[in-house]
């Protein structure tokens, strides 16, 4: 059971379970690309886990937050002709 191993970031409280599965407190399992993307980045601290660039591998742009869902424009579009 060597690959079973959690560590939780003590600057972050998000828990790294093996080599690159992140628990974060609600949510889905997430990476260590996303929890950089997301807490790790703004933390700038040494003591975070999770600052080794080579662990955290290519950053995707969904790793970051995404926007808030707004209204298209089609959307509006339609909204516009109903009333
Ligand atoms: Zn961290």
């Amino acid at each position: 059971m060597s690959n079973c191993n959690v560590e939780v970031c003590p600057v972050c409280g998000v828990k790294i379970e093996g080599e690159d599965k992140v628990l974060f407190s609600c949510g889905p399992v997430g990476t260590r690309a996303r929890l950089w993307a997301r807490v790790c980045q703004y933390a700038k601290n040494p003591d975070c886990i999770n600052q080794n660039k080579e662990a955290i591998g290519p950053i995707r742009e969904k790793d970051f937050y995404s926007e808030p869902p707004s209204l298209s424009p089609t959307v509006k579009e339609k909204q516009r002709q109903a009333s």
